[in-house]
């Protein structure tokens, strides 16, 4: 593959990083191992070492010739709650967590960019290497922004990469605009009065409320959201009752609720609230909702995806880079720095077929096969952002004495 060939010699030492961190996953803020991974890693090719954003959280800055430009780049280093299926010499060694969606393959990734950059140096300008923890639910992205990462580390734009199980392997993709959804979560508790069984006219039953919410919230996206928009209301726990012949007091129910604009979150939200009022109303129980907005959908900038483009279609060809793709309901704390900065966040295919199992799914495995590729996209895009060539053209470096 087209890939640069220098970090193709890194293939096997990003691919020994990539194992050892798949074999020690850590969970939201708690990637301390990890961390100090990538710390020590940054400060052995020479790059400056910045600690402590988001508690576990890393930067690495590099700086090369004299230009006061600057961009972002971000990996994300956290595993999931999963117990992993695979069997293979490097699965977790941590019972009950692994790295099920490839966060470890998105940092050996960006650890392979920045040495090979610390060698090179072939930019104008500043590189910050952001390596984020607590991606999955926690929101690490969000905590990282409001520790004051880009006060701290001053970028023009900022960019993000996941791999993606059903695009071959190595093969790129990326839109401009909403790309991913928000997300949010719900927690609705409904409080009658619990009564025995046989005499249900002595409860308020809040399990048939529950029941009739369940179904009423399905027509906030069959009734209230325009058709040619997109949002989702799943409801994912239900939980009440202890016994056959007891009628409880109360019913919890939870949930996830996604959409691709802000606006049709915002409304999603208000539906949920005034459903909830009027079921609980009409059975006579009390309601209390709890909604949270987690992460903002994904909104890439048309310019940074256009730098974005030319860099992958230097380093696979324009024919493997495809823009005719749709969003996913699925979301992405990245949204929380692309909300901050202009930026682009793109897909590497990690394979199709039975081998490449979907994120999560506790068989996952990230496809050692496309670290240099994702290595080499971020090397370029630095190297075509921040061109040497492009000040020599503007004049700021004449040769020759001009
Ligand atoms: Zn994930
Ligand atoms: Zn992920």
């Amino acid at each position: 593959m087209p890939t640069i060939h220098r970090i193709d010699a890194l293939h096997a030492e990003m691919t020994a990083w990539r194992r050892d961190l798949h074999a020690h996953p850590e969970t939201a803020f708690e990637e301390a191992r990890t961390s100090d991974f990538v710390a020590e890693k940054l400060a052995s090719f020479g790059v400056e070492v910045h600690r402590g954003l988001a508690k576990t959280g890393v930067v690495g800055t590099l700086r090369a010739g004299s230009g006061r430009r600057a961009i972002g780049l971000r990996a994300d280093m956290d595993a999931l709650h999963v117990h992993e299926a695979n069997s293979f010499a490097h699965r977790s060694r941590n019972e009950g967590k692994m790295h099920a969606c490839g966060h470890d393959g998105h940092t050996a990734m960006l650890l392979g960019a920045a040495k090979h950059l610390a060698e090179t140096r072939a930019f104008d300008g500043t590189v910050h290497f952001i390596f984020q923890p607590a991606e999955e639910n926690e929101g690490g992205g969000r905590v990282m922004v409001e520790d004051g990462l880009f006060e701290r580390f001053p970028v023009e734009a900022v960019f993000g990469m996941h791999n993606w199980p059903g695009i071959p392997a190595g093969q790129f993709a990326v839109m401009p605009g909403i790309m991913m959804a928000s997300f949010d979560i719900f927690e609705i508790k409904i409080t009658g009065r619990g009564a025995h069984a046989g005499m249900p006219h002595h409860a308020v039953d809040p399990i048939v409320a529950g029941s009739a919410l369940v179904q009423a919230l399905q027509a906030i996206t069959s009734r209230s959201v325009s058709p040619v928009d997109a949002a989702v209301v799943s409801v994912t726990q239900f939980h009440a009752g202890d016994t056959w012949n007891v009628i409880p007091d109360e019913v919890t129910l939870r949930g996830s609720a996604r959409a691709l604009k802000p606006e049709v979150q915002a409304l999603v939200e208000g539906a949920m609230r005034r459903i909830c009022d009027g079921i609980a109303a009409a059975h006579g129980c009390r309601v209390a909702v709890r909604y949270e907005r987690r992460y903002p959908p994904i909104i890439n900038t048309p310019r940074e995806v256009d730098m974005a483009i030319a860099a992958m279609s230097q380093v696979i060809g324009g024919d493997k880079v495809h823009t005719d793709i749709q969003p996913t309901m699925g979301a992405e704390d990245f949204a929380f720095m692309l909300r901050e900065r202009p930026g682009a966040y793109v897909w590497l295919g990690n394979g199709v077929g039975a081998e490449s199992r979907m994120l999560h799914n506790p068989g996952y495995d990230f496809n050692d096969e496309i670290l240099p590729i994702g290595a080499s996209y971020w090397v370029t895009l630095v190297e075509q952002t921040l061109s040497k060539k492009a000040l020599v053209s503007a004049g700021a470096a004449p040769a020759g004495g001009g």
